[in-house]
Formats: structure tokens, C-alpha cells, sequence
């Protein structure tokens, strides 16, 4: 099999890129979508309208030869702009100076990654086509076409199942013997709003920025778009007292924004008429083992849903590609077998790593943000970094580096027992520089 044909199921982010590798090696890759084109017709990308991409994503973007293209799309964001309910405003660095995440159209990434692809020859993307079924001992998908209701088949050597949290390939794949599969839903979901922009097309609030309003229980938060607007985002619980069941009539809305929000409203013109016109959405987590059976594969969320507060399911699908691709070299395109067991044995524990991650991360967002223990042992986390280069937090490792996610969970859970002991023995600022609390810090990085 040296130039297999490949059929991929699902033109989203991870399929278009994952399209573009396997273009450039000259396969015969054919794409089914069952959403229309969105280069022709003007459907939303779904889901977020924007997305924070960071290391990994950018990593494998370069190796797909696209970053340079997608850099000139993306909004630099430094720093977590905490608008705290007193009105008082808190900047908390990312990471080193000049590290950020960057805010990004998830419709024009899509868009962009699409047409590359289709440049090729060898690549086709067939849309309105919906997989219906998969026939795993001859590699055969089913589509039904969702305007005419045509069944077509597409048999070849492989399949990529890069259709989303709800993966219809992945459902076939539960019918199959010894396949491990959770879905969790959160108690929270989600509404899009925004920000338009300026008079002049500027930003009205500052630019480089994630802003997050944390609350009890619930956050707002901003992500900028090139055209001088913000993405907002409402997460909050579906029931109880402050939720999306108690946030009806306007009169309602106008209360709760009043009271909770007053710093972002005014610049929200129209937040009434989004709430009612945008939908609130639920938040699922997906684990799945393995990602593979027979020659039929899972990338991106059909392999492992996350929910969105670490803005690392995107990256974490794009790392997929990258080291499914690294793994195709290493075996010179030969060896499927070998190739698929490999690329699962590498990836499903850091697809579950960062599932939990994720969860965990909304706390931080949402409540840690405010908390005076959390907010000291970041200003300690200073303070290492500056001495100890090599030092990463948790944050860092997952945001800033390629380390493998399951690494960053378990050293990172550690680092932080360690600090957190650290700051019980040495509660005063002044003792973070002495020799002997670094050489304890040290001691912990040679050993882990
Ligand atoms: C509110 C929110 C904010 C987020 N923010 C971030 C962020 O900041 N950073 C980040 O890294 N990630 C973020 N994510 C996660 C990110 O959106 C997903 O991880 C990413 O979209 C996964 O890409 P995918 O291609 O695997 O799936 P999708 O983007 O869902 O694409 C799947 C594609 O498959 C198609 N499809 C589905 N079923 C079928 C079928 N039966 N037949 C054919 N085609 C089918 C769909 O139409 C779609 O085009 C966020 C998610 C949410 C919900």
C-alpha cells in the first residue's frame, strides 16, 4: 500500500488540515462533508466563531507548510485581562514575555485549509454528503447526499473519521467488539455574543488581551476578531440560580447583564437581541480507546471531545495530524497496520490527559482567577521562571510546548503539590530568591 486511496469523513478543521498532508504525498484523498461548501455558501463554521490556538497547533500547521499563510490571520493575546465584579481590572501573563495564544476565524482556517488542499490534483471534497454507514472488513463508507438523498459508496485503503463529537464513523466503531467509550456532559453550556466593533473599526476594548469576567459559577469571556469586534462568551450552568432556565425575557437578561456585567455591556449594543438570536449549547467530553479498527481511524473530536476553557481541542486535534504524519514518515508510507497501532499507542492517553485538563480548567478560569492562593503561587511561578529557564508550569507545558499532554498532567499535578509545599514553608515573598528554595525547586526537576 504504498499510495493508498483514502477517504476522510468530515471537512471540519481537522480533516481539512489532515487533507492537506496527505495531499502533499501525492494519495488520492477523497473528502466527504455533510455540511454545503462554506467557501460558496455562507454557513457558519459552527461552534466557537473564534478559537485560541497555541503551540501545538502552530507546530503542526509549519509542518503542513501552512503557518506562514495563517499568522497574518491571527490576534496575539499575551495575557488573561480579569475584569473582577468590583470593576477592578487584573493582567496575568501567560507565559514569558512574547508568548501568547492567538485568536483566530475558525470559518477562514477552515476555508483556507480547504482550497490548499483542493489545489492538489489528487484531492477531492465531495459536501452535503453524510456518512451513514462504515463497513469495517471492506474499508467502506456509506454516504446519503442530504439535497438529492442519493446513496453513494466510496471503498478504499484507509479512513480518517474527522466528523466531530458526534462521530458518525465513531458510532460504527462502538458496535465494534472491545471499543471503550464515555461521553460526560457539564452542567454548564454555552452562548456566543460580541462586541462589534469601534466607529473606525477598532477594538473598544484593548486588543491583545483574552478578557474573562469571572463570576461564581459563571464566566463571560472575549476573544478578538481581525475585523475589530469580540467573540464574547457566556458559560454558565443550565439550571439553578444564576442560569441560562432563569434568563428569559429581556427584563431578565437586562438584570442579570446589569448586575453581573456592567463593564462589558457597554459596549455590547446588542446583547439582548444575541441571546435570543444565538443558541445555547451544551459541552461534552469524549474519551474513546482505541482510535482505530481494522484501517479505519479517528482524528480530532471524534477521537477525543474536550470542552473548549483550556482552548486546546483544536490543537490537540491538529497534533493528532502532526504525529500521525510523523509516524508515516518513520515508516516510509508502508506498514498500515504497524502505522495506526503506533500512532493509537501514542496519542489516546494524551487525548484523555488533556479531556481532564480541560474540566479542571474551568475552574481555574472561572473561580481560581479570583483566589488569593492561586494568585500567589502564580506570582511564585514568577519568581522560579526567572532563576530556572527549564521551569515550565502546567499552563505552559500545555500551551506553550509539544510535550505530550498526559506528561504535562502528571508532572504538572506534581509541580504543583511541590510549590504549594513550598509556599506552606515559605509564606513570605521575600525568601522566594534564596538559595535554598530554588535548590529545593531544582531538586524536584532533576528527580521528576
Ligand atoms: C465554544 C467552543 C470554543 C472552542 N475554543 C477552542 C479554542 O479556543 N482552541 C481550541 O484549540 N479548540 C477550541 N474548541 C474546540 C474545537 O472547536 C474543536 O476541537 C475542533 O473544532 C475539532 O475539529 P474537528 O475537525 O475534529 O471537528 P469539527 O470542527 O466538529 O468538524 C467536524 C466536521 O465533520 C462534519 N460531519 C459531522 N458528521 C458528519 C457525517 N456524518 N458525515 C460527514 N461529515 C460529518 C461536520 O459538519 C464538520 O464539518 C472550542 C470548542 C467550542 C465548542
Amino acid at each position: 500500500m504504498k499510495n493508498p486511496k483514502i477517504t476522510i469523513v468530515g471537512a471540519g478543521l481537522v480533516g481539512s488540515l489532515f487533507s492537506c498532508f496527505l495531499a502533499r504525498r501525492g494519495y488520492t484523498v477523497d473528502v466527504f462533508e455533510r455540511r454545503q461548501d462554506m467557501r460558496k455558501v455562507n454557513i457558519s463554521a459552527g461552534k466557537s466563531i473564534n478559537l485560541a490556538m497555541s503551540t501545538r497547533g502552530w507546530t503542526a500547521l509549519e509542518k503542513a507548510g501552512l503557518r506562514e499563510m495563517m499568522e497574518p490571520m491571527a490576534i496575539p493575546m499575551y495575557s488573561r485581562m480579569i475584569h473582577q465584579a468590583d470593576g477592578t481590572i487584573d493582567i496575568q501573563a501567560y507565559g514569558k514575555e512574547k508568548e501568547a495564544i492567538y485568536s483566530i476565524s475558525r470559518g477562514d482556517l477552515n476555508k483556507i485549509m480547504m482550497q490548499v488542499a483542493e489545489e492538489e490534483p489528487n484531492v477531492n471534497f465531495h459536501f452535503n454528503k453524510k456518512c451513514v454507514d462504515i463497513d469495517f472488513e471492506k474499508t467502506k463508507a456509506t454516504f446519503e447526499d442530504l439535497e438529492t438523498k442519493e446513496i453513494t459508496e466510496s471503498e478504499s485503503d484507509l479512513i480518517f473519521g474527522t466528523d466531530g463529537a458526534f462521530s458518525s464513523v465513531r458510532y460504527e466503531m462502538q458496535k465494534t467488539d472491545r471499543f471503550s467509550f464515555s461521553q460526560t456532559y457539564l452542567k454548564h453550556g454555552y452562548k456566543e455574543l460580541e462586541i462589534p466593533a469601534g466607529a473606525n473599526g477598532e477594538h473598544r476594548i484593548p486588543t491583545n488581551h483574552l478578557h474573562i469576567w469571572p463570576r461564581e459559577g459563571f464566566m463571560l469571556i472575549a476573544l478578538p476578531n481581525l475585523d475589530g469586534s469580540f467573540t464574547m462568551t457566556l458559560f454558565m450552568a443550565f439550571e439553578g440560580k444564576y442560569s441560562f432556565e432563569n434568563l428569559k425575557t429581556d427584563a431578565e437578561i437586562k438584570a442579570f447583564f446589569e448586575e453581573q456585567f456592567p463593564t462589558a455591556i457597554e459596549h455590547m449594543p446588542d446583547y439582548i437581541a444575541d441571546w435570543h438570536k444565538n443558541p445555547t449549547s451544551s459541552l461534552a467530553t469524549v474519551k474513546t480507546d482505541p482510535w482505530f479498527h481494522n484501517k479505519v481511524c479517528l482524528l480530532g473530536d471524534a477521537a477525543h471531545a474536550v470542552v473548549p476553557f483550556y482552548g486546546q481541542g483544536m490543537n490537540a486535534g491538529f497534533e493528532d495530524c502532526r504525529i500521525l504524519d510523523d509516524i508515516i514518515d518513520a515508516n516510509n508510507g508502508e506498514n498500515w497496520t504497524k502505522i495506526l497501532e503506533e500512532y493509537n499507542e501514542s496519542r489516546v492517553a494524551d487525548g484523555q490527559a488533556i479531556a481532564d485538563l480541560a474540566v479542571r480548567h474551568f475552574v481555574n478560569m472561572r473561580d481560581d482567577t479570583q483566589d488569593d492562593n492561586f494568585l500567589k503561587r502564580k506570582q511564585f511561578e514568577k519568581v522560579v521562571m526567572k532563576h530556572i529557564p527549564e521551569f515550565l508550569p502546567q499552563y505552559s507545558m500545555v500551551s506553550f510546548s509539544n510535550i505530550r499532554y498526559s506528561e504535562a498532567l502528571a508532572k504538572g499535578d506534581a509541580q504543583i503539590v511541590m510549590l504549594k509545599n513550598l509556599l506552606e514553608k515559605y509564606p513570605n515573598e521575600a525568601d522566594w530568591e534564596k538559595a535554598e528554595v530554588l535548590g529545593e525547586v531544582r531538586n524536584f526537576l532533576a528527580k521528576y
